[in-house]
């Protein structure tokens, strides 16, 4: 059994549907035994969303967005069906944007959206487009089997990005695909879950990876495929650094720290359940199929010396810093600041504690920032009165980046040429971290450096040939785990 995931921009038309249906006939040729999982059209999930803050300010303006998401929807189908097929998609999507239009309509009477109302708001883009596929298999001959993943991906309450019970969903899943002949072809709702009462729930923006990484690991998947509009992981970001280029392979970890670290081409929750059923996981492109990818996986002859592998960056970050002579020496300080982060939910994203121990500096997205601050200040309100702790300071307009690679470890010198780099280009640097692991060194720099940054560190970390170029089509230079290789256009 394989998993395929495609992501908004792989079904983002009738055209790219069409593409869809013809990799998924081209694989299933290989190997007989698939799943699918899809995300909601491009730029669906953000509409869908639109609707709804336009709904909760009463602003009728709701009913355009909605009439837009539907229309796509059904032009879709009519494009895509023909005869008895066409009319029942048609049906269904009407139904469907019936129930979307009865939730928005409850939304703009109250005035206001909860995030339970978000979630079930988000959830019609992935049940619409899997819908839509599952029928455009069919129209090929093929026996695509809608399957909502609200009925097998079981989940806690909180809503945005709610938390799997794996085992749960896992037995789910293995009873619902058990039950299926051998001729279905399931097409399952990325992104979605639900509560033990019902409530839709949704993974968190990007999820429909970690539903194909969930499917994966109860299926005992071969492999879990995801396609989407890059050749594979690159060696950064190529909307922000141009010569990035593809990464032939890399492990479960360095995929983990890449992801964690803003590599949006992964959801970073999504290698978890593939490492521990060791399945390994192929990034790929739909726009160029016959591109080999990126394949992640816990079997690589380990690297000769320092190759970062890539990096990665997260913009909007706000830097908090507890100071104080209280910080010293003193046990549990630590444990306390990230059980105050904990409690409300704010993920740290970045720690560094000064040798001195009389600063703890830790990074979170700019929106949690003025939270984190308030629940610090509230944890230790008495060391603030007492002066042990002087201040909490916090700093906005950041960006991380990190330097991923497994070699780390075992190479002296790394830091200096990072830190060379950048200060060659005059980039300053507000905090540095490396990671225990030493699998990553991070630095913390100015929003508008991100971008000067990255190239700098792109340019002194993966030298390459002049006539190299990064290209979505045809040829493109790869990074094997030991080194630079042109790989060929074929898989
Ligand atoms: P999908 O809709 O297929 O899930 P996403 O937009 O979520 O696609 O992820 C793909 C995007 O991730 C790419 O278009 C690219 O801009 C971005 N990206 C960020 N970092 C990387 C990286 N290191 N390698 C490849 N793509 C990356
Ligand atoms: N459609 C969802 C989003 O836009 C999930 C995904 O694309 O993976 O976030
Ligand atoms: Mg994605």
């Amino acid at each position: 059994m394989r998993i395929l995931k495609f992501g908004g921009s792989s079904v983002g038309s009738p055209d790219r549907i069409r593409n869809v249906v013809n990799l998924i006939a081209g694989s299933r040729e290989r190997d007989h035994s698939l799943a699918v999982v899809v995300s909601a059209i491009q730029g669906i999930t953000n509409e869908l969303l639109e609707a709804g803050a336009l709904a909760s300010h009463c602003d009728p303006a709701w009913r355009e967005t909605y009439t837009s998401i539907v229309e796509k929807h059904t032009g879709c189908a009519e494009a895509l069906l023909s005869g008895a097929r066409r009319a029942e998609a048609t049906d269904y999507a009407a139904k469907t944007a019936e129930d979307l239009a009865v939730a928005l309509h409850e939304i703009f009477s109250a005035g206001r959206i909860s995030p339970a109302q978000s979630d079930h708001i988000m959830s019609f883009g992935e049940r619409l487009s899997a819908y839509i596929v599952s029928q455009a298999l069919r129209e090929r001959g093929m026996r695509g089997e809608y399957l909502d993943a609200r009925e097998v991906v079981k989940t806690d309450d909180n809503f945005g990005r709610a938390r799997v019970h794996l085992d749960e969903s896992y037995r789910e899943i293995m009873a619902r695909i058990a039950g299926y002949g051998h001729e279905a072809l399931p097409v399952i709702t990325g992104f979605i879950g639900a509560t033990s009462l019902g409530q839709t729930t949704t993974l968190g923006r990007g999820g429909s990876d970690y539903t194909a990484a969930i499917f994966g690991a109860a299926l005992q998947a071969s492999e879990i495929e995801i396609w989407t509009d890059v050749n594979g992981v690159l060696t950064a970001d190529p909307k922000k650094v141009e010569s990035a280029f593809s990464i032939q392979a890399m492990t479960y970890e360095e995929a983990m720290e890449m992801a964690h670290f803003g590599a949006r081409v992964i959801y970073p929750p999504t290698i978890r359940p593939a490492l521990h059923k060791r399945i390994p996981v192929r990034i790929l492109n739909s726009f160029n199929p016959g591109f080999a990818g990126t394949v992640i996986r816990g079997d690589l002859p380990p690297k000769d010396g320092f190759l970062a592998t890539g990096l990665s960056s997260l913009e909007q970050i706000a830097l908090l810093r507890v100071e104080g002579s209280g910080m010293i020496g003193v046990a549990g300080v630590a444990a306390r600041l990230f059980g105050a982060l904990a409690r409300h939910r704010i993920n740290v994203i970045f720690v560094t504690q000064a040798s001195s121990e009389h600063t703890i500096c830790l990074a979170v997205e700019s929106r949690f920032a003025a939270e984190a601050k308030l629940a610090i200040e509230e944890e230790f309100r008495a060391e603030l009165g007492w002066g042990e702790i002087d201040d909490v300071l916090v700093e906005e307009n950041l960006a991380i980046i990190a330097v991923v690679g497994e070699n780390m470890r075992n190479t002296p010198g790394v830091a200096a040429k990072v830190f060379g780099a950048l200060g060659k280009d005059g980039v300053n640097i507000v905090a540095i971290a490396q990671g225990s692991s030493e699998l990553n060194i991070s630095v913390v720099v100015s929003n508008k450096d991100e971008k000067l940054a990255l190239g700098t560190l792109h340019d002194a970390l993966f030298p390459r040939p002049e006539a190299a170029s990064r290209s979505s089509h045809g040829k493109a230079f790869t990074q094997a785990t030991g080194g630079l290789s042109l790989a060929d256009d074929t898989r």
